[in-house]
């Protein structure tokens, strides 16, 4: 192993953080375009607000809601919405699922041909040529990051898989992280979300292509979820939803910029296999990778540093070991009774078609040790 150091490091050209920040949108919008595509999740309601200060600014905006985790349909659908409106800017506010839809549209409506000519694994994987339209991305909840990314997760139920429509010029123009936004989230969605949040910022911090800036991202990070993710679920208050906001904008900011892990690695095929949501698979999966990591690590003589820096980051304790970071986040995920695997449906038969397709997805090539087919059966068989 060489000492040198090396990455790329992208992200949104703005982010805006801080309680109140929705206000900057309207007039950001404004220098930007004409008419508004707004993309939501099913509560489009939570957008009226915007949608009045858009219109104050002389905006036209067409609301364009997701149901659910984006299809390739969807985002199909939203292409055609915003092509016939003749939108030339999209705002998406909502969940992960309404970000990731309102980048694919952002990217699709200037870009000629379907979406399987541009997705990764099922189609042609073909750059853009074209810049997406100027795209703003809000988010309601504090869990994915997906206003940092450049890519957006679309399922095709066709295929049973979930695969990513990836592009540097996909990065948002502005990431506006407001956590007023989050207020209003119900514990099980605070719960799942931000356990998903934490899990972006332990992977990229205990992966194979971690870095200095995202590092002191994580670093920065983990303690602010661990102080303040349960206390957001049983009794949320203004201090604990800005810790879980930032924790998530670190996570979207250091994921992208390394990479993940096991747990992601098997929530992409999950995912597109079952009717099982992005966050509550990591929740599940989480403990569980992190267990049988170390084990692997220990069984190849690797180095176990990251996950003993991991659990003085969660514990607070400068002595822990790295079975009291596992044992802390056992605890975590008992507290806020995160439903096993089998709550979705799955059992093992499944475990060799999930399998097989984790160990082709992109995070999976991240886990900070190669894991076997034992090993993986293994994660499945607890995480169940
Ligand atoms: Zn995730």
């Amino acid at each position: 192993m060489s000492g040198r150091t090396e990455f790329e490091f992208a992200t949104a050209t703005r982010i805006l953080f801080g309680a109140g920040k929705l206000a900057e949108a309207a007039p950001a919008a404004a220098t930007m375009g004409k008419h508004a595509l707004v993309v939501t999740g099913s509560a489009s309601d939570r957008a009226q607000k915007l949608l009045e200060s858009l219109k104050q600014e002389g905006l036209k905006s067409t609301i364009h809601s997701v149901a659910g985790e984006p299809t390739i349909s969807d985002a199909q659908a939203g292409t055609e919405c915003a092509r016939k409106n003749e939108c030339d800017l999209v705002i998406a506010l909502g969940g992960g699922s309404a970000i990731d839809a309102g980048k694919a549209i952002a990217a699709l409506c200037s870009n000629p041909g379907q979406p399987l000519d541009y997705l990764e694994v099922i189609g042609n994987g073909q750059p853009l040529t074209q810049s997406p339209a100027p795209f703003i991305a809000i988010p309601t909840t504090a869990g994915t990051g997906a206003e940092v990314t450049r890519n957006a997760v679309l399922a095709s139920p066709e295929h049973r898989v979930k695969v990513s429509l990836r592009h540097s010029l996909m990065l948002p123009k502005i990431a506006i992280v407001d956590p007023e936004l989050t207020y209003e989230l119900p514990a099980d969605i605070t719960a799942t979300t931000g356990l998903d949040a934490l899990t972006q910022l332990i992977e990229p911090f205990t992966c194979t292509r971690a870095n200095p800036m995202t590092d002191a991202l994580c670093r920065e990070a983990i303690p602010r979820a661990a102080r303040s993710l349960q206390r957001a679920c049983e009794n949320p208050n203004p201090a604990t939803r800005e810790d879980m906001a930032l924790a998530s904008l670190h996570g979207g900011l250091a994921l992208a910029n390394s990479g993940l892990g096991a747990v992601h690695g098997f929530a992409a095929p999950i995912g597109g296999i079952f009717e099982a949501p992005h966050g509550a698979v990591c929740a599940a999966l989480l403990p569980h990778v992190m267990d049988i990591n170390l084990n692997a690590l220990a069984e190849q003589n690797l180095k176990e540093d990251r996950y003993t820096e991991t659990a003085r980051l969660l514990t607070g304790n400068s002595h822990a070991c790295p079975q009291d970071g596992i044992q802390w986040v056992k605890t975590l995920v008992a507290a806020l009774k995160i439903p096993g695997l089998s709550n979705y449906g799955i059992s093992k038969g499944d475990f060799p078609d999930i399998i097989e397709k984790a160990r082709t997805a992109s995070s999976m090539k991240a886990n900070p040790v190669s894991l076997d087919d034992a090993q993986l059966t293994g994660i499945l068989q607890a995480a169940l």
